[in-house]
């Protein structure tokens, strides 16, 4: 079997255009700008290019953006107060605090801190524990981009079996409370699973979250099955998956690249997260009591 593979940069693409015409309606409607402010502490260079990356991203799609950036020796007290200010400016609908944050500041403390009505990257506790629900709210941009893959290549969820390999708050746990709200039987894998090749076998969706290059081998694959590779793992000879893409897409249905399949999804539901956040704040407010 000869896998489809699927073209992340395309289905990224018609999300970005779905957002801009949804900018364009909402402020035609009198909902002002979305405003999208981002945080980048200290100059790590692949921190600085994904921070630039969504500010570019941003413009494009009629989003402000506001590209806050402070010193790597600045303080966790420093870093809390932008937060709480951006917090408090209504031109801001969503906040992305970039990670990881320099030693020694606290990142998962900081983000923590965000409003999580404007926790466009999902990553506030409260936005966990609502998604762990399954109830309404911001989630995951990698996890919620996977699942729109998944959607518009009409992979059927209901009633699969789904394993995510890789555990992370980032990652891996979101990956897998929107696979079981999806319906699918979910298996969670990690460092310690004792029989990987096992558990990867069974999956009718199968998605790499480790951060192992090339670690998911070809004869785990379950003939038909969807493969979605999450890793980015940067060598020598480029940037590889989690998954040995060769043999795996020969027994796939559908398999997903790396790079060019989940890597410009991210963005993607980014923005599409800051137009939602700007959509409910509004509506929050229209209902306050007070109004
Ligand atoms: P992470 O925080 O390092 O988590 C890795 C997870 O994989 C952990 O849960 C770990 O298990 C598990 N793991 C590691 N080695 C394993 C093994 N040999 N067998 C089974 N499980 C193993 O990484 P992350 O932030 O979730 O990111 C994962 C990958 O996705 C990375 O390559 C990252 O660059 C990539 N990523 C891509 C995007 C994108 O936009 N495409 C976005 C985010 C991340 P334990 O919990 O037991 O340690």
């Amino acid at each position: 079997m000869a896998a489809t593979v699927i073209d992340g940069r395309a289905v990224a693409q018609r999300v970005r255009d779905v957002v801009r015409a949804g900018v364009q309606e909402w402020v035609r409607g009198g909902g002002g700008q979305p405003g999208l402010a981002t945080i980048l502490v200290g100059e790590d260079p692949a921190s600085a290019v994904y921070v630039a990356a969504k500010q570019r991203a941003c413009a494009e799609a009629g989003i402000a953006g506001f590209d806050h950036r402070l010193p790597a020796d600045a303080t966790q007290e420093e870093v809390a107060a932008l937060i709480e200010t951006l917090n408090a400016d209504p031109a801001v609908a969503g906040i992305l605090l970039q990670l990881p944050t320099p030693v020694p500041l606290d990142g998962t403390a900081l983000t923590a801190l965000i409003d999580p009505s404007k926790d466009v990257d999902g990553l506030t506790p409260i936005s966990a524990g609502l998604l762990a629900q399954g109830s309404p709210g911001l989630r995951p941009c990698t996890p919620s981009g996977v699942m729109e893959l998944l959607r518009v290549h009409d992979v059927v969820l209901r009633g699969a079996e789904a394993v995510v390999v890789g555990r992370s708050n980032l990652v891996g746990k979101p990956m897998a409370a929107l696979l079981l709200a999806a319906h699918a039987t979910v298996t969670l894998c990690h460092s310690r699973t004792a029989d990987l090749a096992a558990a990867c076998a069974r999956a009718d969706v199968l998605v790499a979250a480790a951060g192992r290059p090339r670690m998911i081998r070809g004869e785990w694959v379950k003939p038909g099955a969807a493969v979605i590779d999450v890793g980015m793992n940067r060598l020598p000879e480029g940037l590889v998956g989690d998954v040995d893409f060769e043999p795996a897409a020969r027994r796939a249905a559908l398999i997903t690249p790396v790079p060019g399949g989940v890597g410009p999804m991210t963005i993607a539901m980014l923005l599409a997260n800051t137009l939602q956040a700007a959509r409910a704040q509004r509506a929050a407010v229209a209902s306050a009591p007070w109004t």
